[in-house]
C-alpha cells in the first residue's frame, strides 16, 4: 500500500498570486509546475492507494488557495483522496472558524498549515486555537516547516525545532514536518525522535541526493525512519518521478562509493501505513 501525504491542489489563476511564480522563477524552479488540473492530479498520483490533499492559506507569499476548491476535487473520488484545511491566521477573518467549516461541513480530516509562509512564529495564537482543536479532534497537522523558495517567508520561523514548543503545549497533537523539514534535516530526525507524535515527509527531497542520503542515514541512525512517511508534494514532483527518484538515489550511492542504505530502509518508507500512525481511517474503509 502506498499513501502519499502531502499533495496539493489549486486553480493556479484563480488561487496564487503573481508572485508565487515570480518567486519560483528567481529560485531557478519552473513556473509552469504550478499550472495544475483535477486531471493532471490524479494523473501524477495514481499510484498510491490513498492521497492526502490540501491547498495553503498564505497570502504573505500569494497562497490564496481555496479550501472549497479541494473539498470539491476531494469528493470526486471519496475512496482514493483525503482533504486537509488551511487557514490563513493574518488575513482570515475567523481561521479557527474556516478550519472548523472544513472539518465539520467539508469532511475535511486534518490540516495544513506552514508559518513561514504565512509569516508567524509556529505558536502565533491564532495558529495556537488551531491546535488546540486540531488536538481534540484528532486531526493531523502537516507543517511545511523548513526552508522555502518564497521571498517573503522568513527563515527564522522556518526552523523545525519550533515546533517542540508546539509538542509541550499539545503533547496529543499529531504533527508532520514535510521536506524532512529541509535542510535542517538533522534536527528534524532529532524532533521526531524525541517527540513521539511528530513525524516527517520524504516529499521533494530525492532531487538533492547528497542531502537526502544524508537525511536517511541520519534517520536509520538515530532509529527514526519509522516515523518516516511517504509523500509526493504534487505538483512539483509526482509518485513515478518520487519512485525513480528513490531508485536513482540507489544509483548515486553506488557510483559514489557511499555506505549502502539498510536493506528495505526506502521499501518501509514506501509502504509505511502513515493513516494508522496518524490515527485517520483510509478512505476507502471510510466509504464501505
Ligand atoms: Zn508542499
Amino acid at each position: 500500500m502506498i499513501i502519499d501525504i502531502h499533495s496539493h491542489f489549486w486553480d493556479a489563476k484563480e488561487d496564487l498570486l503573481p508572485e508565487v511564480k515570480a518567486d519560483l522563477a528567481s529560485a531557478g524552479a519552473n513556473p509552469e509546475l504550478v499550472e495544475i488540473t483535477a486531471a493532471s492530479h490524479e494523473a501524477g498520483t495514481s499510484g498510491a492507494d490513498a492521497v492526502v490533499v490540501f491547498g495553503l492559506r498564505a497570502r504573505n507569499t500569494g497562497f490564496v488557495v481555496s479550501n472549497d476548491r479541494v473539498a470539491e476535487f476531494v469528493h470526486a473520488r471519496p475512496a482514493k483522496r483525503i482533504g486537509f484545511a488551511s487557514a490563513d491566521p493574518l488575513f482570515d477573518a475567523d481561521p479557527l472558524g474556516e478550519i472548523q467549516r472544513c472539518v465539520e461541513e467539508l469532511g475535511m480530516r486534518g490540516v495544513k498549515l506552514a508559518p513561514t509562509y504565512q509569516g508567524v512564529e509556529p505558536l502565533h495564537p491564532k495558529l495556537a486555537e488551531i491546535y488546540a482543536y486540531a488536538e481534540k479532534r484528532g486531526l493531523p497537522v502537516l507543517f511545511h516547516q523548513g526552508t522555502t523558495f518564497s521571498r517573503k517567508a522568513p527563515l527564522k520561523h522556518a526552523w523545525p525545532v519550533l515546533l517542540e514548543d508546539v509538542a509541550y503545549r499539545f503533547p496529543e497533537l499529531r504533527m508532520i514536518v514535510a521536506h524532512l523539514g529541509h535542510p535542517w534535516c538533522g534536527e528534524t530526525v532529532a524532533l521526531i525522535r524525541k517527540q513521539p507524535h511528530i513525524y516527517a515527509d520524504i516529499s521533494a527531497l530525492y532531487y538533492r541526493p547528497y542531502q537526502f542520503y544524508q537525511a536517511l542515514k541520519l534517520a536509520d541512525e538515530y532509529n527514526t525512519d519509522r516515523k518516516i512517511l511517504f509523500g509526493t508534494d504534487y505538483p512539483f514532483t509526482t509518485i513515478d518521478s518520487t519512485m525513480k527518484g528513490l531508485a536513482d538515489l540507489e544509483a548515486f550511492i553506488e557510483r559514489h562509493h557511499l555506505p549502502p542504505l539498510r536493506a528495505g530502509l526506502l521499501d518501509g518508507i514506501v509502504h509505511r501505513n502513515a493513516l494508522e500512525l496518524l490515527g485517520l481511517k483510509h478512505p476507502a474503509a471510510k466509504q464501505a
